[in-house]
């Protein structure tokens, strides 16, 4: 059910948090959502995946524009390093680690990790 339901959503990405037509589960908390509620996109690779828009996926990264964090309210520049989670905003890094470990985190070697599970995982697809 899950499977089907990633493939037919891979490629949605909305601005901003939407209105669930289904019941799903959360790829954060890992609880359930139910048709109604708010969820944002969780990255998985090339998949999405849907989360509560209330869990966040962090992504720490260089900022490309300034934005204010959404802790302390502090300006983070341009080129600063930060967290950021889509429809969520951004966190500077003492902030964002505040939030751990009710959170997904992506780091870069995350995404080499997962090319390597990827690698070795040759023929197993989602939604096949
Ligand atoms: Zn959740
Ligand atoms: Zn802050």
């Amino acid at each position: 059910m899950l499977k089907t339901f990633a493939k037919s959503y891979q490629r949605l990405v909305p601005d901003s948090p939407i209105y669930s037509k289904y019941d799903g589960t959360c790829k954060v908390c890992g609880k359930d959502y139910y048709k109604g509620e708010l969820i944002s996109p969780f990255f998985d690779h090339n998949y999405n995946f849907w989360r509560h828009t209330a869990c966040y996926q962090l992504f720490f990264l260089t900022l490309q524009y300034g934005s204010d964090c959404n802790g302390c309210k502090e300006e983070l520049g341009p080129k600063t390093y930060g967290y950021w989670s889509k429809h969520n905003g951004i966190w500077c890094s003492p902030c964002g680690e505040k939030l751990f470990p009710n959170v997904s985190v992506a780091y870069s070697q995350f995404q080499k990790h997962n090319n390597f599970i990827r690698r070795n995982r040759k023929g197993r697809r989602y939604g096949k």
